[in-house]
């Protein structure tokens, strides 16, 4: 029997996040009956445009309650649409909004939930999927073995490519969302100021650690960081000892980052921040201790004074640009 795999797309100010993409090549690799859901103000426009990116059958849901993200009302809406279409596997973003909604539609629907995933495949409709667990110390493989339960799973972004063109057809779903009405109500975002880089979009990050000394330094790495065009990362101790804003933070309690090149300036490497930054494709790391633990894991080590070193590499950067 084609197992029924439903992927819920993430849209931003009635924008695709590039996450969405994704989603529908993990459920590409699963085979199987493909359907894509997609709420939004007015859900049509972008329902195309994952219906011509392979999505299968897209399912638009549109209304203004749908406008912002809001757990309640999207976790209602997306049930209503479980209920009637019966999908085994549920395949969402790993991002702050995906894992919050993943985890309350596993919890309604009483299906089983995987979180964060970076391997996925399937024997029939046995669905196997590949996590980081213990903090990022061991991978794990996880069957979801009991048949009557529906899979959710969360997809780390960055892993997987982006589907490329492909056939869909967009099909408009009527759903009351007034009758889904939530006990909070989401009725402004704001964007904030300085994130023109997102640090879980980014294909280059450069991050600074507790080597730089001082937040009147954050400057030196804020120039290299605009010479690759790079989103800045961090620390922990940086953001603990409030010299960057929580929103840059990288590791177990921060974000967690898959990007082509990263940059560790003056980090240590303590396990706590390789778990958000381990898989990146290529990581430079700059420290002036030859026997810091982040060059185990380094593509390329600059052992040296990153007061030296930044601003070379900066230089280089920009006059290359
Ligand atoms: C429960 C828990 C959760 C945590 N979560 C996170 C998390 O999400 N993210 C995170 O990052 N940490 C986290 N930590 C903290 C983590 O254990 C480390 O304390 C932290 O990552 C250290 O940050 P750092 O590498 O910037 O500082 P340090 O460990 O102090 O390293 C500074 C580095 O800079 C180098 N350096 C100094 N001067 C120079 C120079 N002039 N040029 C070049 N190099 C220089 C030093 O050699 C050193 O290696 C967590 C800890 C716990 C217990």
């Amino acid at each position: 029997m084609a197992i029924k795999v439903l992927a819920i797309a993430e849209q931003k100010d009635g924008k695709l996040s590039n996450v969405s993409f994704e989603l529908i090549s993990v459920a590409k690799k699963v085979g199987g009956e493909l359907m894509t859901a997609c709420l939004a103000e007015s859900a049509d426009g972008i329902a195309g445009e994952l219906a011509s990116h392979g999505g299968g059958k897209v399912l638009a849901v549109s209304g203004p309650a749908l406008k912002y993200y809001n757990d309640e009302s999207y976790a209602r809406v997306i049930s209503g649409l479980i209920e009637k279409y019966q999908p085994q596997l549920v395949v969402g973003p790993a991002t702050f909004y995906g894992k919050a909604l993943l985890a309350r539609l596993a919890a309604m629907n009483d299906g089983a939930m995987a979180s964060d995933i970076t391997g996925i495949k399937a024997d029939g409709d046995v669905v196997t999927v590949t996590r980081p667990a213990y903090g990022g110390n061991v991978i794990v493989d996880l069957s979801q073995n009991d048949g009557g339960k529906i899979f959710f799973i969360t997809v780390r972004p960055k892993v997987f490519e982006e589907s490329g063109d492909g056939d869909g057809e967009v099909v408009t779903e009527t759903v009351d969302v007034s009758a889904t009405s939530s006990r909070s109500t989401v009725k402004e975002m704001i964007t904030e100021v300085g994130t023109s880089v997102n640090l879980n979009e980014a294909d280059i990050i450069v991050a600074a650690g507790r080597g730089i000394r001082g937040p009147e330094n954050l400057e030196l790495i804020r120039k290299l960081a605009d010479s690759l065009g790079a989103a800045l990362g961090a620390s922990r101790a940086i953001v603990d000892a409030e010299w960057i804003e929580y929103r840059h933070q990288v590791g177990q309690t921060g974000k967690t980052v898959n990007p082509k090149l990263y940059f560790a300036v003056g980090i240590s490497g303590a396990i706590q921040h390789l778990v958000g930054m381990q898989t990146s494709k290529t990581i430079v790391a700059i420290n002036r201790d030859k026997d810091a633990p982040i060059f185990n894991i380094a593509s390329f080590g600059i052992i040296g004074d990153l007061f030296e070193v930044v601003p070379a590499l900066t230089a280089k950067f920009e006059a290359n640009k």
